[in-house]
């Protein structure tokens, strides 16, 4: 197609969402594709995102695994866990997925061209080698990327793209933040080994979830020994032995003489250096309490990434907390330009962005003006146990209308054959009226797995009634969705 354009399509962004928009445009509707990245391609959700976290949440699980098997009658125990050795297959396996995506793109037919792109004009982009490509279609897909929060020495601390590139595991850690990576991270490394505390400024971690599947979500986090303090933030850092009134004592120290934690500073700062890391940090925390950690993690949200692309100097809309403004169809406020995916702060999830891919092709390409539907999308979060949640959470729901909530808790067979506290939950929010499930919220091993099935029905919005009529799958956690008989409460 392209006539006075060099190409019909510029995608700025080799992310899931900006890579599947190219690729479909291109192969389905022959489209004259350019695409622009600058560092590796897949994004965030296969470098620095779901892909790396989700293999280091099976690694982190193994060593409970094995502890269970002995009430199996295996006789095994887990050593201790070689991060250099799972690092080494894990980049193995990211170097492998972002090949498989240049492949993908370039068996398409699409213009790589391995570097950064802005915007110059409605129709125009500029390279960093200098050269400039004309497009009917521009689509933003640069995603976004993690923030600190506005304190002196915040570079102290790491965000969660670092954790995959560090030479060694630090043997204390502390966690800013109670959202998803927040508390993702805090089970994964405390499974690996790490000591691990979480602060969180609120009253509950997993803000905005379901309170009693959060509730339980704390309290397991808790049982595996992950140190959960809610209400606090941190006020001041600094490396170890460098804060304003020197040393100062940490948590440790009070069960310590001077001499051994003077020593046990030393130790902690070489360890630091060993792991190419600034050295321990001393932290300050709004509740009072002071410690020093080998490692500080800022999970303390994602901001889109829209600085200097130029995009608001050809018209595009920005806003307040930096992401591209556009309509239902993706269409930023100049009539060319397109945005989808983590720099839209729509709902910040993979799939999302490639539904939105796909909506945007179906929409320039293939003349059918296509929405993007943000209803009822089930997510997992991937903590320990995992929570899945789809739906209106029970705090939601009755705001909106009369409801019923059908709710079970108990000991799954498999963790109580191994005489574990773990539990589990369960639980549909009914509309009193219409008998629709409004919302189905799980936590449990594979809780993931669950909601992706779950979500089907509740985005079909089938009723309690035909959840019930659905017969059991036993012996399984989840066949309690279809046998909770009677409401737990009304709201
Ligand atoms: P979230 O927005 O989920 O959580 C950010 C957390 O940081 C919140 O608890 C927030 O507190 C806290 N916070 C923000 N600013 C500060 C501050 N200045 N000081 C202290 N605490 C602060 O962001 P994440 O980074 O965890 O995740 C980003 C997005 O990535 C998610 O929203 C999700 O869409 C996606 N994601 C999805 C995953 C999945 O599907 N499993 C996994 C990981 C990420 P408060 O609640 O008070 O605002």
């Amino acid at each position: 197609m392209a006539d006075a354009f060099d190409f019909d399509l510029f995608v700025i962004g080799g992310g899931s969402g900006g890579v599947r928009a190219a690729r479909v445009a291109a192969s389905e509707y022959d489209a004259k594709v350019g695409l622009a990245e600058d560092d590796r391609y897949g994004g965030t959700c296969v470098i620095r995102g779901c892909v790396p976290k989700k293999l280091m949440v099976f690694a982190s699980e193994y060593s409970v695994m094995a502890e269970d098997a002995q009430s199996y009658g295996w006789d095994m125990k887990a050593g201790p866990f070689n991060w250099h050795g799972f690092k080494t297959k894990l980049n193995d396996e990211l170097d492998r997925l972002e090949g498989v995506y240049r492949k993908l793109l370039d068996g398409s037919g699409v213009e790589r061209f391995d570097q950064r792109a802005r915007i110059r004009d409605a129709h125009t982009v500029e390279l960093a080698d200098g050269t400039t490509k004309t497009a009917k279609h521009i689509l933003v897909a640069t995603g976004g990327a993690p923030v600190r929060p506005d304190l002196p020495n915040a570079d102290l601390g790491i965000v969660s793209d670092d954790i995959f590139n560090l030479e060694q595991l630090p043997k204390s850690i502390l966690i800013i933040g109670g959202g998803y990576i927040a508390c993702e991270f805090a089970c994964i490394l405390n499974g690996l080994g790490v000591e691990v505390a979480l602060h969180y400024r609120g009253a509950q971690i997993l803000r905005g979830f379901d309170d009693e599947a959060r509730g339980l979500v704390a309290e397991s986090m808790r049982e595996s020994g992950i140190d959960l303090v809610m209400g606090s933030n941190i006020v001041e850092m600094a490396l170890a032995g460098e804060q304003e009134d020197g040393p100062r004592p940490t948590a440790s120290d009070a069960a310590m003489g001077a001499s051994a934690r003077d020593a046990e500073v030393l130790r902690k700062q070489s360890d630091g250096a060993a792991a190419g890391q600034s050295g321990p940090i001393w932290v300050k925390t709004s509740n009072g309490g002071e410690r020093v950690y080998d490692m500080v993690l800022f999970a303390t949200g994602r901001a889109p990434s829209t600085k200097d692309m130029g995009l608001e100097d050809a018209g595009v809309g920005i806003g307040r907390r930096g992401e591209i403004e556009v309509d239902a169809y993706s269409q930023t406020a100049v009539p060319s330009i397109y945005a989808i995916g983590d720099v839209t702060n729509r709902v910040n999830l993979t799939p999302v962005a490639i539904r939105e891919g796909m909506a945007f092709v179906k929409t320039v390409f293939g003349g059918e003006p296509t929405p993007v539907d943000h209803d009822l999308i089930a997510s997992a979060i991937f903590t320990q146990p995992e929570m899945g949640t789809v739906g209106m959470s029970e705090e939601e729901a009755r705001e909106a209308e009369p409801v019923e909530i059908y709710c079970t808790s108990f000991k799954p067979m498999q963790t109580a054959f191994a005489g574990k506290p773990n539990r589990v939950l369960m639980k549909l929010v009914v509309s009193k009226e219409t008998r629709v499930v409004l919302g189905c919220h799980i936590v449990a091993p594979n809780a993931g797995e669950l909601i992706q099935m779950v979500g089907i029905a509740v985005k079909a919005g089938l009723t309690k009634e035909q959840f019930d009529a659905t017969c059991a799958v036993h012996p399984t956690m989840s066949e309690e969705l279809v046998t909770m008989r009677n409401p737990m409460r009304t709201a």
